[in-house]
């Protein structure tokens, strides 16, 4: 039997943007009955961990690994929301090693890249667990509903409230929507969800509201950097070939060197038990397409270790891999937004009572976590008088 629910407030994702937005939420309206709907198995989203069932003990961080603040400095709000993750021990600052692979294979120090300036945070346990404890913090358990491996694909509204539907029927009824993905807003949901039209269009037909146009018109230029993540479970003793204790260590290919090794950047992720594992980031076209028509994923496996031993080659840091690693592979059809980012102005409806976050979003932060926190923290102050 299909079911129905009923809340003051639903949330549509689970990534980092939900978690903070949900938590701020929850500390002013401790009477209201959320509910937080998410596709995924957990929390997290684009900044979460696999927990593999076939290679146990393992946590790899598959989407960010860190995440980096580049301006805190001109924002308060940002500034004392991250020095209050500080304080909980949420998060630490992260002084892992950062080297830039240049041409001659060379490793210099200077950071540099889109994810590296500013500070860098870790998460003092897995990035899953980042968004889980930001959430818990609120007591949430008792507060919010958590739908699981739901897929939203319809929306409506009517003059009282909103009304969506996930894929296997189910409906869910709520006064306030909080829309932290942009998905339903977007022409790639045309293809994902196998629907006729984008289903934010379809509930707020055009000439309704001028923002809900506008905010549709920046997101038509809005496209998605694609990226595929290779999880390496290395063997037994792999190790450093050096000492070195942080958890992670981080290396960059400068712009040459990524073109010809199709490998973006490559972080070792010290596990509990000690073992090393290592994730390779790719948003090379070439590479993605390879996988996507791949019959033989094994060859590619292959490949990518062969190219991972001749990046290190003479490194003297890094060991070579053997050819029975176990790897797993993550495609990311939409890592990061990229084009045009919608501007802060467009993030609430009042008269359709929705409300948007994330990392889609204009400001220092497009397109990285710090922008998520951003503007989840900026939509609560907007709606909070509001929704009381
Ligand atoms: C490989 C990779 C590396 C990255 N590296 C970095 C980095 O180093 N530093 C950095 O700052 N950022 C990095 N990013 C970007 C960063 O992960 C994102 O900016 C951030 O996690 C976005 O969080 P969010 O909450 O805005 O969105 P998301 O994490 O995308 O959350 C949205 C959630 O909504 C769910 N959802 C979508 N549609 C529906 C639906 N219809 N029904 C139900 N649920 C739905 C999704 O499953 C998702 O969990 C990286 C991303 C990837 C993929």
């Amino acid at each position: 039997m299909k079911s129905d629910f009923t809340y003051d407030l639903v949330i549509i994702g689970g990534g980092i943007s939900a978690c903070v937005f949900a938590s701020q939420f929850l500390k002013n309206n401790i009477t209201k009955k959320i509910a937080l709907i998410e596709i995924g198995r957990g929390l997290g989203g684009r900044s979460s961990t696999r927990i593999s069932k076939r290679f146990k003990g393992w946590k790899l961080n598959h989407g960010a690994p860190n995440f980096n603040i580049s301006n805190s400095k001109n924002n308060l709000l940002l500034k004392s929301y991250i020095d209050e993750l500080l304080k909980n021990k949420f998060i630490k600052i992260d002084d892992s090693d950062i080297f830039f692979l240049n041409q001659d294979l060379k490793s210099e120090n200077i950071k540099k890249s889109e994810f590296s300036c500013g500070v860098n945070y870790l998460s003092l346990n897995s990035m899953s667990e980042l968004s889980k404890k930001i959430i818990e913090s609120t007591n949430s358990k008792e507060k919010i509903d958590f739908f699981f491996e739901t897929l939203i694909v319809d929306m409506k509204f009517n003059d009282k409230e909103w009304l969506l539907t996930s894929k296997n029927g189910d409906k869910y009824k709520s006064k306030y929507l909080i829309c932290s993905t942009n998905l339903l807003l977007h022409k790639r949901s045309l293809k994902i969800l196998k629907v006729n039209q984008i289903p934010l269009r379809k509930a707020i037909p055009i000439n309704n509201d001028k923002k809900i146009d506008l905010l549709l018109n920046f997101l038509e230029k809005q496209t998605f950097i694609p990226r595929l993540t290779f999880l390496i479970y290395t063997n037994e003793n792999y190790s450093y070939s050096d000492y070195y204790s942080k958890n992670q260590r981080n290396f960059y290919l400068k712009n040459n060197l990524e073109k010809k090794y199709r490998f973006e950047r490559i972080i070792f992720q010290l596990q509990d038990n000690n073992k090393l594992g290592i994730v390779v980031h790719s948003k090379n076209e070439e590479l993605i397409n390879s996988y996507i028509s791949t019959n033989d994923e094994e060859v590619l496996k292959k490949k990518i270790i062969t190219d991972f031993n001749k990046l290190f080659e003479e490194n003297s840091l890094v060991q070579k891999l053997t050819f029975d690693e176990k790897i797993s592979i993550m495609r990311w059809r939409a890592s990061q937004p990229s084009g045009l980012a919608v501007p802060l102005s467009l993030q609430f409806s009042r008269k359709y009572r929705i409300g948007f976050c994330g990392d889609w979003f204009e400001g220092d932060g497009f397109g990285r976590i710090e922008g998520s926190i951003l503007s989840a923290l900026i939509l609560e102050k907007k709606i909070k008088d509001l929704i009381k």
